[in-house]
């Protein structure tokens, strides 16, 4: 299965990849994980990368997409992989047809705005290893530390509310459009995000056959 996963800030994106990944045994690919990956490391791609996401914007394409081409030259996106947020924009969408990268499915997991602030002000990441948690709909165990690694968890700096504004515009704006560029190649299977994680999961496992 090779699997876009298409839907605003705060969807549910990362945790339900979460479970597929888990379900299917392939890799998932988050190009916004591997870039916070990269400011932590402080590495050229993370000091480039840093000025655009903390303004809520996007990252340039070019970018990007060379990220997203060497992770899936690795060995172990044979089997499948699943991309989550990317492609964010027509042009990365475009890129994937050029490069040859082959997609099977277009999973588009829909909320409305008013779910989103809600879900992104309560979320919380852990600064080592970058697990999500939410204050009330996915508490850690261990309160404020990661319930896998024992790390701090923080607020991602790009979750304030005006970070989370436009990146909502940017959404609308860039992103919302490849669900259509999608359903010209026939790909997109939609499912409401807005339940429960349990019963959303439920929903992405019928809507995908799995
Ligand atoms: P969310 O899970 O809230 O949708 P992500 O973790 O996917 O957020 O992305 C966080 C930020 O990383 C984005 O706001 C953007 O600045 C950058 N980013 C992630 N993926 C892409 C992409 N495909 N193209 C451009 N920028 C990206
Ligand atoms: P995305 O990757 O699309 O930005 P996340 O998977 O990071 O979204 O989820 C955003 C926040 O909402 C996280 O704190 C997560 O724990 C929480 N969350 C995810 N799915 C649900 C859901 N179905 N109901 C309530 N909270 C959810
Ligand atoms: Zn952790």
């Amino acid at each position: 299965m090779r699997l876009i996963l298409l839907g605003p800030p705060g969807a549910g994106k990362g945790t339900q990849a979460k479970s597929i990944s888990e379900k299917l045994d392939i890799c998932t690919i988050s190009t916004g994980a591997m870039l916070r990956a990269a400011i932590r490391d402080n590495t050229p791609l993370g000091k480039e990368a840093q000025e655009y996401i903390d303004k809520g914007k996007l990252v340039p394409d070019e970018t990007v997409v060379a990220i997203v081409k060497e992770r899936l030259s690795l060995p172990d996106c044979e089997k499948g992989y699943i991309l989550d947020g990317f492609p964010r924009t027509i042009a990365q969408a475009e890129a994937i047809d050029k490069n040859g990268i082959k997609i099977d499915k277009v999973l588009s997991l829909e909320v409305d705005d008013d779910v989103i602030t809600e879900r992104l002000s309560g979320r919380r990441e852990c600064k080592e290893c970058g697990a999500t948690y939410h204050i009330l709909y996915n508490p850690s165990e261990k309160g404020e530390k990661c319930d896998k690694c024992g790390g701090e968890l923080i607020c991602r700096k790009d979750d304030e509310p005006e970070t989370i504004r436009n990146r909502m515009k940017v959404y609308h704006e860039e992103t919302e459009p490849i669900k259509a560029y999608y359903e010209t190649q026939g790909k997109v299977v939609t499912v409401k995000g807005r339940d429960k994680v349990e019963d959303t999961q439920k929903a992405v496992f019928s809507a995908l056959g799995i």
